[in-house]
C-alpha cells in the first residue's frame, strides 16, 4: 500500500458547493490549499451523481436581487455560456476546471478522509484513502475546513457536534419538538426520465414496491417526471450516516415502484417517457452539525441576523421536512417564512473546541430549525467563500479562526465584498485612489459606481446607467500607481440563472442580455489617453483588469452588451 504525505496551508475536506467555494477563495487569497473529495466529481448534491439544483436566497428567482454572487455567480455564468444543453456532466466539468486552473489549489479526487491526527486541541493532519491509486494520502495543514456534509472530522477530532432536533425550550424555537430527539430530515434518490418520441413500455424489477393507486402518494404531486421527486425521502428516523446503505436499498424500491406507478397505473402523461438516469448515491439533507462559538437559531433567522460579524447570508424558507419522509402520510414538509436575506455570523463557521477547524455547508453550526433554511447550496456557497477567505487570513497571520473573528472581521468583510460576495447591510469601502479621484461619465451620474453597494437594494439601483459607446473615468491631478481596475456588471440578479430541469422555473439559457460584452480600458499618462486593454466577449459580472502603472486617469468605454441597449455598471474601483 502506498503512503504519501503532503503539506498545505489550508485543507478542505469535501468538494460540494460549499467546499469548492471555500477552497477556491482561500487559494485566490494566497493560501496553498488542498481539496479532498471522496467522489470522482466535484459538486456534492449538485453534481451529475445527484442532480439537485442549486437554490438560495432568491428562491428560484422569485425574490429579485438577492442571488448569491461571488464564486457561485462566476460558476453559473460560465455554465450559462458553455452549457446551454443543461448537462450535469458539463456542470461537473466546469466545477472541475475551476479547481484545475486555480494555481494555489491541489485536488485529491476519489479520496475519502477517514482519520485525523491531533496535537492537543489542534488538528495536525488528516488521512484519506484514494480508491483509484490504492494510496493513503496524509495532509498536514495549518487550518482545516470540514465541508463533507456528514461532518466526518467531528468524531475523529473530538469536535463538539449535535445530531437531531433541539427541544423547543433550549433556544426558544417554536418549530422544534417539546422534547429533543435524534430525528433528522431524510435522504433522497432522484431520477430523470426522457421523452423518447414514441411509446415506451416499462417492466418493473421484481424487487420494486407496488403502488397501484394514487392513495400511495398523499400530498405528493407527481406530474413532472423529468427531475424525480424530492419527497422520495427516508432515513430521518434512522441513523442518517450509519444506515445509509440500507436506506438506499429501500429508496430504490420506492423509485422503481414510483416509475411503475407512473407508467403502468393510470394516465400520467408519460407514455413516451423512459427512465434515463436513476441516482444510486443518496443525497442527504442532515446528519452531524458542528458546534461553533455561535449556533444559528430560528430566532436569529426570523430577526434578520443583523450580526456585526456577518460574513454570509441565507434566504430560503425554513423548509422542515418531516423525519418520517415518504412513510409520513401528511405533508412531506412545512415551509415556515423567513426574511430574505438574513445574515449569518462568522462565529458559526469555526469549532468551539478544536482550534484550527472550520466548516461550511450543512454541517456548520446551526440548530435543526435553522438548518432547515441554511442547508441549500446557494447559502453553502456564500458560507464557503467566507470560510476560505477567513482561512487565508488565519494562515497569513498565523492565528486561529477565532482570532480572525476578533481582530480581522472588517478585513474579512471587505475582502469578501471585493470578491463580489454580497453582505447585506455592509458597504464596500474604497481606497483614496477611488474616493479622491474625479469621476466623469459621458452620460448619467457616475457616483453610484463608488457608493459601496453593488446591486439594486430596495428601490435604489446603486448603478451607473448609460448607453452603448458611453465611457466612465476617474482622473487625478498628478500621477498615481494603479495596480488594477475592477468592474461589476449587470448579470440580471432579477432573473433565474440556476441550472435546473424543473419545469415551473423558467431559467435563462444564455448569457444575460444586460451584461457588458465588449469594452475598452484606457489609461492617461500626461494628457493623452491610450488603449490599455480591449476586452471582447466578456460574460462575467466581476472583471478585474491588471494595470500596474503610474497613470493620471483610467477610463472605460462600453461598446456592446449581450442584447440590451442600456449599459449598467454597479461598481468601478481602482486598487
Ligand atoms: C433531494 C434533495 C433535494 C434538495 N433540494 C435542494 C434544492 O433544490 N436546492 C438546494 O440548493 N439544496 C437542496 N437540497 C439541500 C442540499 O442539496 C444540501 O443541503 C447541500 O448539498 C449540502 O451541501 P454540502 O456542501 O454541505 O454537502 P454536499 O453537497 O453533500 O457535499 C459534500 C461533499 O463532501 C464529500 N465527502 C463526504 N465525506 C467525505 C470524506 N470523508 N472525505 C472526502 N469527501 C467527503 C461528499 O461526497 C460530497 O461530495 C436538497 C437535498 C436533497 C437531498
Amino acid at each position: 500500500m502506498t503512503r504519501k504525505t503532503h503539506k498545505f496551508d489550508f485543507c478542505v475536506i469535501g468538494g460540494g458547493i460549499a467546499g469548492l467555494c471555500a477552497a477556491i477563495s482561500a487559494a485566490r487569497q494566497g493560501a496553498k490549499t488542498a481539496i479532498v473529495q471522496d467522489r470522482p466529481v466535484f459538486g456534492g448534491n449538485s453534481s451529475s451523481e445527484m442532480r439537485v439544483h442549486v437554490c438560495g436566497a432568491d428562491r428560484h428567482g422569485k425574490i429579485p436581487n438577492v442571488r448569491e454572487t461571488g464564486i457561485l455567480e462566476e460558476v453559473r455564468l460560465e455554465n450559462l455560456k458553455r452549457n446551454p444543453q443543461r448537462s450535469f456532466s458539463i456542470w461537473d466539468t466546469i466545477l472541475y476546471e475551476k479547481v484545475l486552473l486555480e494555481p494555489n489549489l491541489t485536488h485529491f479526487l476519489n479520496c475519502s478522509v477517514l482519520d485525523a491526527k491531533m496535537e492537543g486541541s489542534r488538528i495536525k493532519s488528516v488521512t484519506g484513502w484514494q480508491l483509484t491509486t490504492y494510496t493513503y494520502h496524509t495532509i498536514e495543514a495549518d487550518i482545516f475546513a470540514d465541508c463533507s456534509g456528514d461532518g466526518v472530522l467531528a468524531p475523529l477530532t473530538g469536535a463538539e457536534y449535535r445530531v437531531g432536533r433541539e427541544a423547543r425550550s433550549e433556544f426558544n424555537e417554536s418549530h422544534q419538538p417539546e422534547v429533543a430527539d435524534r430525528k433528522t430530515m431524510g435522504m433522497t434518490l432522484l431520477f430523470q426520465a426522457r421523452d423518447m418520441g414514441s411509446p415506451q413500455p416499462f417492466e418493473p424489477p421484481s424487487w420494486a414496491y407496488d403502488f397501484p393507486t394514487e392513495e400511495s402518494f398523499p400530498h405528493r404531486s407527481h406530474g413532472w417526471v423529468e427531475m424525480g421527486y424530492w419527497w422520495i425521502e427516508l432515513g430521518g428516523e434512522q441513523d442518517s450516516i450509519a444506515d445509509t446503505e440500507e436506506i438506499r436499498d429501500e429508496l430504490l424500491k420506492i423509485v422503481f415502484g414510483m416509475w411503475d406507478h407512473i407508467k403502468n397505473h393510470g394516465d400520467h402523461g408519460a407514455e413516451n417517457y423512459a427512465l434515463d438516469w436513476v441516482q444510486f448515491l443518496p443525497a442527504k439533507r442532515e446528519s452531524r452539525r458542528y458546534v461553533g462559538d455561535h449556533i444559528l437559531t430560528q430566532n436569529d433567522i426570523e430577526s434578520e441576523g443583523r450580526f456585526p460579524d456577518i460574513v454570509a447570508y441565507g434566504g430560503w424558507p425554513m423548509d422542515d421536512h418531516h423525519p418520517g419522509g415518504f412513510r409520513h402520510k401528511g405533508e412531506p414538509t412545512i415551509f415556515y417564512p423567513t426574511p430574505s436575506p438574513y445574515g449569518i455570523p462568522y462565529r458559526c463557521l469555526y469549532s468551539k473546541n478544536i482550534e484550527n477547524l472550520m466548516f461550511a455547508g450543512r454541517c456548520a453550526s446551526w440548530t435543526h430549525a435553522a438548518l432547515s433554511s441554511t442547508r441549500v447550496q446557494g447559502t453553502g456557497a456564500s458560507v464557503g467563500q467566507a470560510v476560505g477567505t477567513a482561512a487565508a487570513i488565519a494562515v497569513r497571520e498565523k492565528i486561529t479562526p477565532r482570532e480572525v473573528g476578533k481582530r480581522y472581521i472588517d478585513e474579512l468583510q471587505q475582502s469578501l465584498l471585493r470578491q463580489d460576495a454580497y453582505l447585506p447591510w455592509v458597504k464596500q469601502r474604497f481606497s483614496d485612489l477611488t474616493t479622491k479621484a474625479t469621476p466623469q461619465a459621458t452620460s448619467g451620474d457616475p457616483e453610484p459606481l463608488r457608493d459601496g453597494i453593488n446591486r439594486p437594494v430596495g428601490d435604489q439601483l446603486h448603478a451607473w446607467t448609460g448607453k452603448l459607446g458611453d465611457s466612465v473615468s476617474y482622473t487625478w491631478q498628478g500621477p498615481q500607481f494603479v495596480k488594477s481596475a475592477t468592474f461589476i456588471f449587470d448579470s440580471a440578479l432579477d432573473k433565474l440563472i440556476a441550472m435546473s430541469y424543473h419545469g415551473p422555473y423558467p431559467a435563462l439559457k444564455d448569457v444575460p442580455e444586460t451584461l457588458v460584452r465588449d469594452f475598452r480600458v484606457e489609461i492617461r499618462s500626461g494628457g493623452d489617453w491610450q488603449i490599455w486593454r480591449e476586452v471582447r466577449s466578456n460574460y462575467q459580472r466581476l472583471v478585474r483588469i491588471d494595470i500596474g502603472a503610474e497613470v493620471n486617469g483610467v477610463r472605460a468605454t462600453f461598446d456592446s452588451t449581450w442584447g440590451s441597449d442600456a449599459v449598467r455598471v454597479f461598481a468601478f474601483w481602482l486598487e
